[in-house]
């Protein structure tokens, strides 16, 4: 059976992983990336955040990607179907730090990144899925690999990220699988092509319009003229809708008052996918010879578009770890690694959390939001989650709370 050895090896080619593979391999270390599916193939997550950039440029993958000039995202909007309105633009948010980002097919997105990486050199073997890891105690590990045709080969490696996304490799193979504390949700989406977008920034604005306090549609227009369009809400409510995916979800559009004339009649690219139940947790985030990453780790829910970023993140933070500890350096993974990604992920669970309840909804569509509120709520969007200078996210619970609350005793006066 054929055996390799490499410092670290890589499982999954999504954006956590070329970032971790971008990193290591800029530092000179042997690295190996292997990838179940061949590129490009579709996967779900295609509104950006700002923070996400600030990996992309660190890891020199910002010019191949520029270079692609996918649709540029410069905020957020938020809409219901009785007139409220709430757009942040991130060029005014509260902490430093890049005020745009993309819209991206990730099919291309995702594929741009492993080109450019195969081009400076670095070992990715599409087609060949993980199937299962042996660790010894100093933490070196033998990968099981698996190619299409059923044959295996070994990886040996000091060190494995774990950047499988909802493969979620080791959390499965080490038992780590934790159930997540998001509200369950449901999703169905598809692409369509884009023929009645509205000129201007109209046309190219990601929105969010909220049905009712859970439910939402996503319409995240691209710059090769298609948009995507997803419904996010309770597992029961999306159940509730009879027929094939295509007769729901057409059936679905007729929720969105502000849309259903720009999307009316216009055939999906593909057949709806739905999934049920895609929060995830874990256990640990680390161990003895990996570190997880992206999905693998933990995944919130799709409505402030964070995937992505934490998936960056933790790569880039993970890659950062390895290679000094690969330098003999000892590295305090419980603080530098666990505590500082999960400082950001229960930030942004509030903000699930309390979008979920509708305080964030009370919040956003007040007429009148302060500024200074606003502006610091728009950082938390950004993916600003670390800055702790911000009180929205150093006091996240509290302040939303109060804030809604607040807000609401202000309607109930006006009324
Ligand atoms: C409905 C929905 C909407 C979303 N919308 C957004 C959004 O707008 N913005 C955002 O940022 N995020 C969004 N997300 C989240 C986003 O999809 C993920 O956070 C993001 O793709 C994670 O990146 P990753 O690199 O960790 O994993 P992935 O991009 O999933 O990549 C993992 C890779 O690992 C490979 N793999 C899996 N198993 C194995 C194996 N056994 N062996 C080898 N390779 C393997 C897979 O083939 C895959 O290519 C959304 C999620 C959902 C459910």
């Amino acid at each position: 059976m054929e055996k390799v050895k490499v410092d670290v090896l890589i499982i999954g080619a999504g954006p956590s992983g070329s970032v971790a593979a971008a990193y290591l391999h800029k530092q000179g270390l042997n690295i190996k990336v292997v990838e179940k599916n061949s590129f490009p193939r579709f996967v779900i997550g295609e509104s950006l955040i700002p923070r996400c950039m600030d990996h992309f440029e660190a890891v020199g993958l910002l010019p191949c990607l520029e270079a692609k000039n996918f649709e540029i995202k410069r905020g957020a909007r938020f809409v219901t179907g009785k007139g409220d309105l709430c757009d942040f633009d991130f060029g005014e948010k509260y902490s430093e730090g890049w005020d745009w980002t993309w819209q991206v097919p990730r099919a291309d997105f995702d594929k741009t990144m492993t080109d450019e990486l195969q081009n400076w050199g670095v070992d990715i073997d599409f087609q060949k899925e993980v199937i299962a890891v042996d660790f010894d105690a100093d933490g070196t590990s033998r990968t099981t690999v698996k190619d299409t045709d059923g044959n295996t080969s070994i990886v040996e490696a000091k060190y494995i990220i774990d950047s499988s996304g909802w493969g979620r490799v080791l959390p499965r193979l080490l038992g780590l699988d934790k159930p997540s504390d998001i509200p369950k949700h449901a999703t169905i989406f598809t692409h369509v092509k884009d023929t009645k977008r509205p000129p201007g920034r109209e046309g190219t604005m990601i929105t969010f319009d909220v049905i009712d306090t859970e439910t939402w549609l996503w319409v995240i227009p691209f710059s090769n003229g298609d948009c995507s369009l997803g419904f996010v809400g309770p597992i029961d409510y999306l159940d509730s809708f009879e027929g094939s995916p295509n007769e729901k979800m057409k059936e679905m559009m007729k929720l969105s008052k502000y849309y259903f004339d720009r999307f009316d009649g216009l055939d999906f690219l593909f057949e709806p996918k739905q999934i049920k139940n895609f929060s995830a947790s874990v256990k640990q985030l680390y161990g003895k010879g990996f570190a997880l990453t992206g999905n693998s780790a933990e995944f919130l829910d799709p409505v402030f578009s964070s995937g992505v970023t934490f998936a960056t993140e933790s790569a880039h933070l993970s890659a950062k770890l390895i290679t000094r500890e690969l330098q003999g350096e000892t590295v305090d993974w419980e603080t530098e690694y666990k505590d500082y990604i999960m400082y950001g992920v229960n930030v942004f669970s509030t903000y699930v959390k309390e979008w979920y309840t509708g305080n964030l909804q009370k919040i956003f569509f007040h007429p009148t939001i302060n500024t200074s509120i606003k502006e610091q709520i728009c950082a938390v969007l950004a993916g600003y989650v670390w800055d702790r200078s911000n009180p929205f996210v150093k006091n996240h619970d509290r302040l939303v709370k109060t804030v809604a609350r607040v807000t609401e005793m202000e309607q109930e006066r006006m009324a």
